[in-house]
Formats: structure tokens, sequence, C-alpha cells
């Protein structure tokens, strides 16, 4: 990826996103810099999700599309870390779907305690579902 972060120099929320008014809207300059870039839409569940770990940053060659779940998953299973500010927005209140039950048995190189973090779970469920105590009837 293009090394250097480039950094919202305009109004930034309180989680240090950038913040860019289009009309009467205001919208998370990270979120159009990645729109503007890919010319692909975001909906109102997909993150922009940062490589680079900096919020302020709206270098397009450092964001990526992506659900917070899966993305953090996909950064577990490359070995990476996980990318907090995605995981985040979800305030570790997520339940499991079927996917992430497939996902996490279908990864068994990866640590219980990873899967558990990025999904926002305990450590206690993620071994238990691929144990096949919980989620039995995820083929
Ligand atoms: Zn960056």
């Amino acid at each position: 990826m293009t090394p250097a972060c480039w950094e919202w120099s305009g109004a930034r929320t309180a989680r240090g996103y950038g913040r860019v008014r289009i009309g009467r809207r205001e919208f998370g300059a990270h979120r159009v810099a990645l729109v503007v870039a890919t010319g692909k839409p975001l909906g109102d569940g997909a993150h922009a999700c940062h490589a680079c770990d900096t919020p302020p940053c709206v270098n397009p060659g450092h964001l990526f599309h992506g659900d917070a779940k899966v993305n953090a998953l996909d950064m577990i299973s490359k070995g990476r870390r996980v990318i907090t500010p995605c995981v985040g927005e979800n305030n570790g209140q997520s339940k499991l779907t079927e996917a992430d039950v497939r996902w996490m048995r279908a990864h068994p190189e990866v640590d219980h305690s990873s899967v558990a973090s990025a999904l926002g779970v305990s450590v206690s469920l993620v071994r238990q579902v691929r144990r096949g105590v919980g989620w039995r009837w995820v083929a």
C-alpha cells in the first residue's frame, strides 16, 4: 500500500475520524475518500476500514470496504492484527451469526482468543462452538 497516511486536516469526530459536510449532511471523511476512490458505495452497515489503523487517514490506498466482523476475521486469518476502530464500532455487543460459526470452525489455526476478540464474544463461547457444544445445527 501507499506508505504515507493522508491525515485529514479539517474537522474531526471525537474518535479522530475526519468529518466532511456535503450539503446538509456530515460524513466520515475516510468513508467519502473510499467511495470517491473506488466508485463503490458504502451501505449503512458497511465500514470503511483502515488498513493503517489511523482514524484521520483518508488515503484510499489504506482504506477498504467491509463489514466489521468479516474484516476482523480476515485480518486474523492473514496473520495481521485486528483493526480495532472497525471492530469497536460494533461495541463488542455482536452476537454470532451462522457465517461466524462456519468461519471459526473452518479456521482451526486461529486461536480462540483472537476469534473471540474479533467477534466480540467470550473465549469460552468460541471454545464451545468449536467443540460443537453450541451452534450444533450449523453444519
Ligand atoms: Zn493511513
